[in-house]
């Protein structure tokens, strides 16, 4: 407990939905859930003060009907079994390449979403912040999977922290344009909803536009933010600082839902931007220090290794642990412990866009910047 009474940080533990497997040759590997929870715990992230690890092993009933439909959540039940696919599944989205029918696929969903909204109830009841990795699912819509997303878990907690009267900004910095959360509140000033990705020029979902801003009375509560290929840490931090946490501190909410998927990085074989994970890490830990309450979740992310690491540090921000940056122990020529007990090795090399490219980049950053302080900076306030 902290000196006010309140747990620090929660971790959902994801082992039991490590245990999945959407099909063999899927990107999307339940597999990284639990190598997340063993790095944690074998550099120690567990053992601090305040720190709690909650369990998911049951699914909450009735959990999924405040966001989808009653013939969608019927349709994946039926594709729980991994058997046949019908007409009527694919019409849901349900059984495709990217959404493949896999046994348990209900099971897998059910508990995620269970995970981010019982993350959810901790920050807005007895934790300042909490993780829950096996979330992030932002592109499932209330009738219809997508982009490896079958129930939108984010849709879900933020629906619950309503509930709850507590006032949510979502920030969304996964590659991918966080388009099922963008949908469910696209009309609602209650909720505001940042997304920052790779353009849909030339990533799915193909959307995400600056000029989609919300309608009627959520007009200017809907921010998005398209990054062009290449983009590196250098820009994703500008566009970051003069827009995101400008925005939200405009907005002023009680609690942050983040999606802090990590197929931003340049290894990520689906996406083509070269960030790094200390863009990745100064975002969050520039976010965390004005906003402490946080209910985080994983998301994107398919070099594993790079998920891992990412999602470590992530974790270790959270609770507060310093991992100590880019220093292994030296003192007067004589080493003085494995720099893996430090975190120096989670850091990534850092990667510079250079020449041309990059001022074009930095013209094209300033422009955004202009264009959200004229177009959306005057509904926020
Ligand atoms: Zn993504």
């Amino acid at each position: 407990m902290t000196a006010e009474g309140k747990t620090k940080a929660v971790f959902m533990n994801p082992v039991r939905l490590g245990g999945y497997s959407f099909t063999p040759d899927h990107p999307f590997k339940p597999e990284r859930l639990t190598r997340v929870f063993d790095m944690c715990r074998e550099r120690g992230l567990f053992s601090g003060s305040g720190i709690v690890i909650d369990e998911i092993d049951e699914a909450e009933p009735g959990i999924l009907e405040t966001f989808h439909s009653a013939e969608y959540i019927d349709m994946l039940k039926k594709a729980d079994s991994g058997g046949e696919i019908d007409i009527d599944m694919i019409y849901h989205g349900i059984g495709t390449m990217e959404n493949p029918v896999f046994r348990g696929v209900y099971d897998f969903s059910v508990l995620s979403a269970t995970a981010s909204v019982k993350a959810a109830r901790h920050v807005a009841e007895d934790s300042e912040s909490a993780f829950n990795p096996c979330g992030g699912f932002h592109h499932a819509h209330s009738s219809r999977a997508s982009g490896f997303c079958y129930v939108n878990d984010i849709v879900l907690a933020i629906l619950e922290l309503k509930r709850l009267g507590r006032k949510v900004a979502y920030v969304d910095i996964d590659a991918h344009h966080g388009d099922g959360v963008q949908e469910a509140f696209y009309s609602d000033p209650e909720v505001l909803t940042i997304s920052i990705h790779e353009s849909g020029k030339t990533l799915f979902p193909w959307g995400g536009s600056e000029k989609e801003t919300g309608s009627g009375k959520g007009t200017g509560f809907n921010i998005n933010i398209p990054l062009e290929t290449d983009t590196d840490d250098d820009i994703f931090l500008l566009l970051f600082r003069g827009i995101i946490i400008d925005a939200v501190e405009a907005f002023g909410p009680d609690i942050i839902v983040g999606q802090f998927g990590t197929d931003t990085f340049s290894t990520d074989p689906l996406t083509h931007l070269r960030m790094t994970n200390n863009g990745y890490i100064e975002a969050i830990s520039e976010l965390h220090g004005r906003f402490p309450r946080i209910m985080a979740t994983g998301g994107g992310g398919y070099n594993m290794d790079d998920v891992v690491k990412g999602w470590t540090l992530l974790w270790a921000e959270l609770a507060g642990i310093e991992l100590g940056g880019g220093y292994g122990g030296a003192l007067g020529g004589v080493f003085l412990g494995d720099s893996s007990i430090y975190g120096s090795d989670l850091r990534d090399m850092r990667i510079v866009t250079s020449g041309p490219r990059k001022e074009d980049m930095l013209r094209d950053a300033d422009r955004k910047i202009a264009w959200y302080r004229e177009n959306i900076r005057p509904y926020l306030d």
